[in-house]
């Protein structure tokens, strides 16, 4: 044995199988002149190495720092071991076949590796819309089964042709083992169509398709986790026709660009959302509006910022090279159903709205929407979690048994855990119609198979007409537990920031079914994983009609007002109670009175909205949060002051709403712009929350907050409220990991629901 030589076994685990780890670590090895061998293994991937000690040092770091883009490390457990004098390092046969538990990487966007091959004339896959290698392309969303193998993928319908094949088999080639690996030859095709399912022949259709793009129409695409529906992004006449079509109204459409420059030409990129934008997930990222902009202003009306990806397959590069400045590329559904995926299902529910079909004959087995993400006060937040990220999972303080959490009944997402690792699925939905239900069902059954997991708890929202709770209801065999609505958004956030015991935790949100039958939404919990007790809330006001106060923010105006004002509110002489009209005023004000159809609420989305209306921003939506967000849009950088708010203490504390009603109506009255008013409404809320929680602490003694809740995605609050709570030195924890509206709750339901079990 030479001298300052050492020998070294490493076990990785992690996202490190699939993803051209093996072949890394070779040539790894090579650079630091390092022997020994690499395998496979059923947790992850085993390394022995051995040579200098200062390499082998290297050697480890390097692997810990820059491992291959879609690897993504978990642990690295590392032991001296006996130096067994190797010749050379190679890439050796999987160790313990038997099961693998490997996890599964995400859909990424095609590696620069790719795309200079595609756009270099000399290349074989010159132009190909498929290539990918082992750092990129699709993943999750044509896997049927594991182990992730070619025949457990939609690629097994394709052959490899002897090119592919050699670069498969090689262990130092980029395409080792990647198992969508196709060319022009052997692979998938793109083809296109006109919404009679003529196919239109064409020697390059995607170039066909960018011109019928140029003309102002309108093409369903087939993309990587499911279709999209595209339109020029600057002509109007087309995004209208899309909106029309697709029964969208004023919801914002995503847009996707070439590349950064061209952003940069219709909204603000700084140097965090550059980072956002570029990232091998391509989400959709929320950025400024640059004003004036080219962008119809159909694309996102009313709304200060546009939502923007870059291209994430080869196939959208070849398309947005035609000189866009940018596609409307939107859900490939109808309003609220799930996107398609499949040929034949696209021609049927999209040729009404599309008027030609870029399809190909890879297919997807799960669709998988596009990611929405914004950097808020310090750090990327997700409006939405779904293609790019799923299935990382979120890894827990400790382990659990497995468990099944169904979610809430919008923004629907699934959670599975296994052992620490908890399994957020896929962005599902609103549960609102049968093929969203359906959706639901495919997705747990198919997490379940590739998760190779048999829940043993399944946990659930309280609301007992929400399909989601309906669903766990049906199953049998299992304990079911429910978990109340605003307990799961605290425990989801505690859970990714690894928290343990007690916390203050804040909720505030739209609408969750309260322990006393009331719809929660604004709640002070002193909450554990296991039970919570209600510390503070808003005052209860009426939602007269019930859901028809959450469509129609001007029912919330009466009730707030009426709560502020009793009787004397028909001589305030607000234009949103003359808008409204005597008639419908009395209807409304007798319906609260009398309790008729008209649940308490303490939700601070209602009264956002309630504030919102009051301001004459809007009487109704057409999306849920509509009005709150048009409210903090018009939102002044700074409030001159704010409006007073006082609470009452008995075992609870209870927040007035009155006072903040009755500074908004006298600040109308006195004709203060709207957008002093929003700021103001922010800076209340922020005071009065962080005041708040200074009274739990004091009678708790707990420093740590935890903020959840659909109201958090304000980013005004949010970034007001954490700043507040840590100049009076609480401990601020926020979602950064998962939603922080409904689209998170099944990571806290699981958790919530693992604990209790315990107890
Ligand atoms: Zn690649
Ligand atoms: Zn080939
Ligand atoms: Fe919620």
């Amino acid at each position: 044995m030479t001298k300052n030589c050492v020998a070294k076994r490493l076990k990785v685990n992690g996202i490190v199988q699939g993803v051209g780890f093996r072949p890394f670590v070779f040539q790894l090895a090579a650079k630091y002149d390092l022997k020994g061998t690499v395998a496979n293994t059923s947790s992850g991937v085993a390394i022995h190495v051995e040579g200098l000690e200062s390499q082998v040092a290297a050697f480890e770091a390097e692997l810990a720092a820059s491992p291959p883009p879609l690897a993504y490390i978990v642990e690295i457990a590392s032991r001296m071991e006996a130096f067994q004098n190797f010749s050379g390092f190679a890439i050796v046969k999987s160790q313990g076949e038997s099961k693998m538990s490997t996890l599964i990487s995400p859909d990424v966007s095609v590696c620069d590796d790719c795309r200079s091959e595609m756009l270099d004339p000399t290349d074989r896959r010159y132009l190909y819309p498929f290539i990918n290698c082992t750092n990129c392309g699709p993943r999750y969303t044509i896997i049927a089964d594991i182990p992730y193998d070619r025949p457990k993928t939609s690629m097994r319908h394709f052959k490899m042709c002897p090119a592919c094949q050699s670069e498969y088999d090689d262990p130092v080639n980029r395409r080792f083992h990647a198992q969508p690996n196709a060319c022009a030859e052997c692979g998938p095709r793109v083809a296109l169509y006109d919404n009679f399912k003529n196919e239109i022949a064409a020697i390059d259709p995607i170039a066909e398709a960018a011109a019928l793009l140029k003309k102002g129409r309108i093409l369903a695409i087939k993309g990587l986790g499911g279709y999209h529906l595209a339109a020029d992004a600057a002509n109007d006449e087309a995004v209208r026709c899309l909106r029309n079509r697709k029964i969208r109204e004023e919801k914002p459409l995503a847009v996707m660009s070439y590349d950064l420059a061209t952003i940069r030409r219709y909204a603000e990129v700084g140097a965090e959302a550059e980072k956002l934008l570029g990232s091998i997930q391509r989400p959709i990222v929320l950025l400024k509006k640059k004003a004036p902009n080219p962008i119809s202003d159909q694309v996102a009306p009313r709304n200060n910022y546009f939502g923007v990806m870059l291209p994430y397959t080869p196939l959208h590069y070849l398309l947005l090279r035609h000189g866009f400045i940018a596609l409307v590329m939107t859900s490939g559904n109808l309003s609220e159903e799930p996107i398609a995926i499949d040929n034949e299902d696209a021609f049927r529910r999209l040729a009404a709205i599309a008027d030609y079909f870029l399809i190909h004959d890879r297919d997807i087995y799960l669709r998988s929407d596009d990611s929405i993400v914004r950097q808020v006060a310090g750090a990327k937040r997700f409006l939405r979690r779904s293609r790019g990220f799923v299935p990382i999972p979120v890894f827990l303080k400790s382990k659990m048994p497995a468990t099944l959490a169904c979610g809430a009944e919008l923004k629907n997402t699934v959670c599975i855990t296994k052992g620490d690792q908890a399994f957020l699925s896929q962005h599902i939905g609103d549960l609102e119609n049968m093929a969203t239900y359906d959706f639901l069902k495919l997705t747990i059954e198919h997490l379940k198979r590739i998760l190779d997991i048999t829940p043993e708890i399944i946990a659930c929202d309280r609301h007992p007409d929400y399909l989601s709770t309906q669903y766990a209801r049906e199953q049998t065999g299992v304990p079911k537990i429910e978990v109340q609505h605003h307990h799961a958004h605290i425990v989801s956030c505690m859970a990714e920031h690894r928290l343990e015991g007690a916390v203050i935790g804040l909720a505030c949100d739209g609408t969750g079914y309260g322990s006393d039958g009331a719809v929660w939404g604004a709640e002070i919990l002193l909450a554990e994983a296991h039970d919570f007790k209600r510390a503070g809330h808003f005052d209860y006001v009426a939602m007269p009609g019930s859901s028809a106060a959450i469509k129609e923010p001007w029912r919330m105006a009466v009730s707030y007002l009426q709560d502020a004002f009793g009787d004397d509110l028909r001589s305030l002489n607000l234009p949103v109670l003359t808008g409204i009209g005597n008639e419908k005023l009395t209807v409304i004000t007798e319906m609260i009175t009398r309790g008729v159809n008209s649940p308490p609420t303490s939700s601070l989305g209602r009264l956002f909205d309630g504030v919102a209306a009051i301001c004459g921003i809007r009487s109704r939506v057409n999306f849920e949060g509509q009005a709150a967000l048009e409210l903090e849009m018009l939102a002044a950088e700074t409030a001159e002051s704010w409006y007073d708010y006082n609470w009452q203490k008995d075992d609870v504390m209870r927040i007035a709403p009155a006072p903040i009603i009755r500074g908004v109506v006298a600040d109308i009255q006195n004709r203060v712009p709207v957008s002093q008013i929003s700021a103001k409404f922010h800076r209340t809320l922020i005071r009065l929350f962080a005041d708040l929680c200074g009274a739990v602490r004091q009678e708790s003694g707990l420093n740590r907050v935890v903020l959840s809740g659909g109201c958090f995605q304000n980013a005004t609050l949010l970034t007001g409220l954490v700043r507040a709570l840590k100049e009076n030195n609480f401990a601020v924890f926020t979602q950064e990991q998962v939603p922080t509206n409904d689209g998170g709750i099944a990571l806290g339901q699981a958790v919530a629901a693992a604990a209790v079990a315990k107890k």
